[in-house]
């Protein structure tokens, strides 16, 4: 890996700040080290191969840039200590960056892991999205409810590059002008790829008063790249998803074919130089654009058909019907015509093709299923963990995998160890380098080596210690930012994702309400607890919103009951992102991994945890199946009904949360308690009773059911974490099998099954 010598690092910073070290100030120094990142990311040879790979995405949640690029360049320690010598801070000047959140959760953290491992094995690859000014809103909590303000990013100095790429885009009525801003993407000691975000020239930040994130929705031209996916409860906010969407595919199509042409591509050729991954539906209108923009070059239909189809591959990331994007074809006609008579020859051949409606891409309510483009003009399909593609092949797609099944893979998701493990656990990353050397930085399974230390107690305590600390720093940080009080010695039971009814974050309150209510009739647990939640709702997620409130509450309630405080706290941290999982997921001792089993489709959350030796308490559900199969029953908590039991429900829909509330005395004292007196003296009538109604009335992802199990699979780890030493073989077993769970061996399987680069 490239170093530099301390003093020409010491030289090229002075030179960038104009000064010596010891008088320049955080900011300066910030400023200086991007500076000095990007010019060497920029001296990386990059040689472009004839194939190359465009991840199309509408999310990147990259979450800050400058450590992870210092560890990738190799110069991380080296600047630490020459900035320490000078009496400077790293981890200060780390604070003075603002995190970009480009996405809202697990499918764009996973895009920005992709970009990582691309580049540390030296694919020629890059990103394709767009520049949101404000990304994802901030959350700030007031009177225990979620309030969501602007989070502006982009402040100088910026990693955001402006480059002299601009293209005519065209919507009914009228024509905005683009512009590409790149972002460098380093890989671990390898090549420097791009990230390509797409902006508008129009934009005007002036639409978004302050605080709030509230805008009018009808000016796109000057709010086109304002948000990441603005509310979208009303008309507006849909017609504006596709502006955003079909802005970003046709930006991505003109600049693929241009660097292809550049190249010597003939356009017919065009799958021998470049493979397109469409993540998710939100990129699926490149299909029939690119289609669209060949036959302005002179290609004739079917050949541009063909062509297109052998380029794109699509990723499915989601079962939940209602995340899959139909859009109304009355939508696209006052967006996007042009595309609407490409569509419906899509829809018209596969119609003369096959009889079976549910393949149709335009339904009978005349709207377009992008999923269904897709499939059919893609040449691979691809799940997110085994059990979500089996789901796919035998269920929600199974008409699809008659027709195609050799379209069809799975490719269980991955994360980056170098943000995961060696930028976030630095004490545990150096650990396992004393124990094991440092191979496994590039090779994540030579983890296993560790499992030979299983029963060496110095290991153990070792192990033990490191978490310990973690948990120190982290209570440390949240009586900083927040002013509560953590106990360092209390199990972190920690549950942080996006709010959503499937990952069932109201399973996690209602247990903490069921032990609430034992601690008062004294019975106290095996030790005390903290439970910690991170999580945004979507603006418009009323039941989410009402979930954040009661767990609000319950902090509040948890906290100033001195009689349960000292055994069972309750914190939700403010405006959780990248930076803050950086530091939640070392501190963790058990991971909570609870959705409704067959729901999510992988996690990736499950993943960083174990990696980081936190045990899983999970259902069978998504990766958990294969967290499970690696470490074995005895180094990970499993409850609840299997996937097979809860599609068999739905289908027969003969779930009634009624009949289990009125069966469990325990189950109907903790839902009653959300309405009870002491909550509403705390928390909003209006808000606890519509949660209440919610759950007694439809418990659409059945946490009633799996109540009984995890309350008792749940008190079985707290009480087993009382035997330190088999607990930190547990959390040893799972360090040693999360190798399986790099990015660098996702991206080898799709490299390997699709993109061939
Ligand atoms: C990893 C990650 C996620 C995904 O978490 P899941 O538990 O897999 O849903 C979401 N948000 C952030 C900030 C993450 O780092």
């Amino acid at each position: 890996m490239q170093t530099l010598d301390k003093q020409t690092l010491e030289t090229r910073l002075c030179t960038l700040c104009g000064k010596e070290l010891a008088q320049c100030s955080a900011h300066e120094l910030y400023g200086a080290l991007l500076n000095l990142t990007q010019s060497m990311a920029g001296e990386r040879v990059s040689s472009d191969g004839k194939k190359k790979l465009y991840y199309i995405s509408a999310e990147f949640l990259i979450g800050k840039l400058l450590s992870n690029n210092l560890i990738n360049l190799g110069i991380y320690d080296q600047v630490k200590e020459l900035l320490a010598a000078h009496g400077k801070s790293l981890s200060e000047i780390e604070e003075i960056e603002p995190e970009p959140s480009l996405g809202n959760g697990g499918l764009g953290r996973l895009a920005a892991c992709f970009l990582d491992s691309i580049a540390t094995l030296g694919l020629n690859g890059d990103g394709i999205g767009l520049n949101y000014h404000f990304g994802l809103f901030k959350q700030v909590f007031s009177d225990n409810l979620q309030q969501e303000t602007p989070n502006p990013w982009m402040g100088e100095p910026s990693w955001l590059t402006k480059t002299d790429i601009s293209y005519p885009i065209s919507f009914k009525g009228f024509t905005l002008t683009s512009r590409l801003y790149d972002i460098q993407v380093t890989g671990y000691g390898n090549r420097t790829n791009k990230l390509h975000l797409f902006d508008v020239e129009s934009i005007d930040e002036g639409l978004v008063e302050d605080g709030s994130i509230t805008f009018d929705k009808e000016n796109v031209p000057k709010n086109l790249t304002l948000f990441l996916y603005p509310d979208d409860s009303d008309k507006a906010g849909h017609l504006l998803r596709i502006y955003q969407q079909y802005f970003m595919v046709s930006n991505a199509a003109r600049l693929i074919l241009d660097e292809c042409t550049a190249k010597g591509c003939k356009l017919y050729d065009l799958p021998d130089y470049a493979v397109i991954q469409i993540n998710d539906t939100h990129p699926t209108m490149v299909i029939p654009e690119l289609i669209r923009l060949l036959m302005e070059k002179g290609i004739e239909m079917d050949t541009a058909i063909d062509v297109v189809s052998k380029t794109c591959a699509y990723t499915n990331h989601t079962i939940l019907a209602e995340a899959l994007e139909k859009w109304p074809i009355s939508y696209l006609k006052q967006c996007v015509p042009q595309l609407v008579p490409i569509i419906e020859i899509l829809d018209d051949r596969i119609r003369r093709r096959f009889s079976n409606e549910k393949v149709a891409i335009i339904d009978r309510e005349d709207k377009v299923h992008m999923a269904h483009i897709d499939i059919h003009y893609g040449f691979a399909v691809n799940g997110v963990a085994a059990l979500h593609t089996d789901i796919l092949k035998k269920n929600e797609l199974n008409a699809f995998y008659q027709l195609y099944p050799e379209k069809f893979s799975n490719k269980t998701n991955g994360i980056t160890f170098r943000r995961w493990l060696l930028h976030c656990n630095p004490r545990l990353a150096a650990m396992i380098t004393d124990l094991i050397g440092d191979g496994y930085k590039h090779d994540a399974t030579q983890l296993e080596k560790l499992w030979a230390y299983q029963d060496d107690e110095k290991v153990l305590r070792q192990l033990l210690a490191i978490k310990k600390e973690n948990k120190q720093a982290l209570a440390a940080y949240i009586l900083e930012k927040q002013g509560l009080k953590l106990d360092a010695d209390s199990i972190f039971d920690i549950q942080i994702k996006r709010l959503h009814e499937y990952k069932r974050q109201q399973l996690n309150a209602l247990y903490l309400i069921h032990e609430y209510l034992e601690i008062k009739r004294g019975k106290r647990p095996a030790a005390p607890v903290t439970a910690i939640f991170g999580a945004k709702a979507a603006p418009a997620y009323t039941i989410a919103k009402d979930i954040i409130h009661l767990i609000l509450c319950l902090q509040q309630l948890t906290a100033e009951d001195p009689q349960v405080s000292p055994w069972l706290r309750v914190v939700m941290v403010e405006n959780y992102n990248v930076t803050l999982a950086e530091r939640l997921i070392p501190a963790c001792d058990i991971s909570e991994q609870i959705s409704l089993a067959s729901k999510e489709a992988s996690g990736t959350g499950n993943m960083k945890f174990m990696l980081n030796g936190a045990i899983t308490l999970g259902t069978d559900d998504g990766a958990n199946v294969e967290i499970h199969e690696l470490v074995g029953d005895d180094h990970i908590y499993i409850f609840g009904d299997s996937s097979e039991e809860v599609i068999k429900r739905y289908a027969d829909q003969s779930y009634c949360s009624k009949d289990y509330y009125e069966k469990d005395e325990e189950l109907k004292e903790a839902v009653d308690f959300i309405i009870s007196e002491k909550m509403l003296e705390i928390g909003s009538e209006k808000h606890l009773q519509r949660l209440y109604n919610e759950l007694l009335g439809k418990d659409w992802f059945m946490t009633f059911p799996d109540f009984q199990d995890y309350i008792k699979v749940k008190n079985q780890a707290l009480s087993d974490h009382q035997d330190k030493l088999s607990w930190a073989k547990k959390m040893l077993k799972n360090i040693s099998q999360a190798g399986f769970f790099s990015s660098d061996r996702t991206i080898e399987e799709y490299n390997r099954d699709i993109w061939k680069l």
